[in-house]
């Protein structure tokens, strides 16, 4: 029996020799970053401090402030007044898209489709985007052709389709004779009933039998609908109470977080009031409050808002879908020279041309640039009141972009998140909050927090190397040097579009 006296001396021992002696590492294949300042949390808070990380293969093994001691095989870069930061995740996109073209353009330009999906992961990745959870359907094709691509962020998704009500949004825009196969995921309504096919039995579409096979499909995630629609398609038939809290009930049981899409004051009370873990979009859609002012918050939306700062039920402010609208019938947008830097060439030509400005002319028609930017402005200024509430008030913010929200070429792979980011950043959310949000917060959120979200031993080596202090100066995020995804390092000149 060792006595106690022995014990406290071991420890005093112990002790003493790790003070003197240095972290011993031995590498076959790594990356050493030297007196880099390290920008990462596991809580929300950060204290940024100039030490050390080590990568082997595509892990981090070693963090800290104390200058490791390393032999073996690995190459080394003086971090000397640069910033690493976790790499970014955007937790709502649509990869399977390609950004301003319906079904009819992608056959008639599959050279420009064949550009843009080759371009595409590495676009995401030159604006620091790691890892990307695909929010629609996506077919295991899809997820294949993707994973082929030699540079690509990680990619997450939620199975084959989301779970939406039968004949609801969004599987009411797709045509009769393929909504049904293009939503596996459907749930039954007995209100329903008559307009779904005879082959479809309600047993299969409970939201016990959908959760189910949606786990078994390697979804991270389950994501459901509350919108009643918009312009000529509204009214749609909306999930029930009932139903809804059942979906969260399954989708625990299943080890899966349910996220929902929903805008407006309807959706995210409903919503608040189930308890649900993810909200897809902010809350602009103000219905009876529209008209109010923009300086001050309805009572009515403050408590919704309580309820789900209680609750700490994730907040995705998706504000570039509302900024990606409105810059439909802006000029400038697509002359942008940084856009040549994620837009392959022809297909930049393409969206300049008459054939591409469709969306902008179906939706805005009857009105003028000024009239759009005005109605825009105001959902927008909502939207930003709304995340600043959430944000003074401890509200659970994730960062989430919807790229794209339709069939539109304003919301750009990597750009549309760092648009994102700069929105946020105007809504007044605190630098060290827009950096969590993307970060941690997602991580957790998605339970992907054992491999990303933050810089720790044992976590995957997705890492920004930037030039500026992204608690500092927003501008950060586009002063990215390097971005190393699973331990493989990549200048960021190197994913930018080549002629
Ligand atoms: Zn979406």
């Amino acid at each position: 029996m060792i006595k106690k006296k022995h014990i406290l001396f071991i420890g005093i021992l112990l002790i003493f020799s790790c003070q003197k002696k240095k972290e011993q590492l031995y590498l076959k294949q790594g990356l050493y970053i030297s007196n880099v300042t390290i920008i990462s949390t596991e809580n929300g808070n950060y204290d940024p401090y100039i030490g050390h990380l080590v990568v082997e293969n595509d892990k981090i093994v070693y963090i800290g402030k104390n200058e490791p001691s390393i032999s073996g095989i690995f190459e080394q870069f003086d971090g000397t007044g640069k910033f690493v930061i976790p790499g970014l995740i955007d937790g709502h996109v649509h990869m399977t898209e390609v950004q301003g073209m319906l079904y009819r353009h992608m056959e008639k330009y599959p050279e420009l489709v064949k550009e843009f999906k080759n371009q595409m992961p590495r676009s995401y990745l030159y604006y620091g985007f790691t890892t990307i959870i695909n929010l629609g359907g996506i077919s295991d094709e899809q997820i294949n052709s993707f994973n082929k691509q030699p540079l690509k962020p990680d990619l997450y998704h939620i199975g084959y389709s989301g779970a939406g009500v039968a004949n609801g949004y969004p599987m009411i825009y797709a045509p009769e004779e393929f909504r049904f196969e293009n939503q596996p995921y459907f749930l039954y309504l007995e209100s329903q009933a008559e307009h779904i096919p005879k082959k479809y039995k309600p047993a299969d579409h409970t939201p016990k039998s959908v959760v189910r096979r949606i786990k078994k499909s390697g979804a991270i995630a389950v994501k459901s609908y509350y919108e009643s629609g918009f312009g000529m398609m509204s009214n749609l038939p909306l999930p029930t109470k009932s139903m809804m809290t059942e979906l969260l009930n399954e989708s625990h049981a299943n080890g899966l977080p349910l996220i929902v899409h929903a805008n407006s004051l309807t959706g995210h009370s409903f919503l608040a009031d189930i308890g649900v873990d993810i909200l897809a979009h902010g809350l602009w859609n103000w219905e009876k409050y529209k008209q109010v002012p923009t300086d001050s918050l309805p009572l009515e939306i403050k408590e919704i808002l309580d309820l789900q700062i209680q609750k700490q039920i994730g907040y995705t402010p998706t504000l570039t879908v509302i900024e990606g609208e409105g810059a439909l019938v802006d000029k400038k947008f697509i002359n942008q020279p940084v856009l040549k830097k994620v837009i392959p060439k022809k297909l930049l030509e393409w969206y300049k041309a008459e054939e591409a400005q469709w969306l902008g002319k179906d939706l805005f028609s009857h009105s003028n640039p000024e009239e759009v930017y005005k109605s825009y402005g105001k959902l927008q200024s909502h939207a930003m009141l709304v995340l600043k509430y959430l944000s003074d008030n401890n509200g659970l913010i994730l960062f989430g972009t919807d790229t794209p929200s339709g069939p539109i070429y304003t919301n750009q792979p990597g750009h549309n998140g760092y648009w994102e980011l700069t929105l946020m950043n105007e809504a007044e959310v605190p630098l060290n909050k827009i950096l969590a949000s993307a970060t941690i917060n997602n991580a957790k959120a998605f339970h992907l927090d054992s491999s990303v979200g933050s810089l720790a031993i044992g976590k995957k080596a997705n890492i920004i190397i930037m030039d500026k202090n992204p608690l500092k100066d927003i501008e950060a995020y586009d002063a990215i040097e390097k971005v190393i995804i699973g331990g493989q390092v990549v200048k960021r000149d190197d994913l930018e579009v080549k002629e």
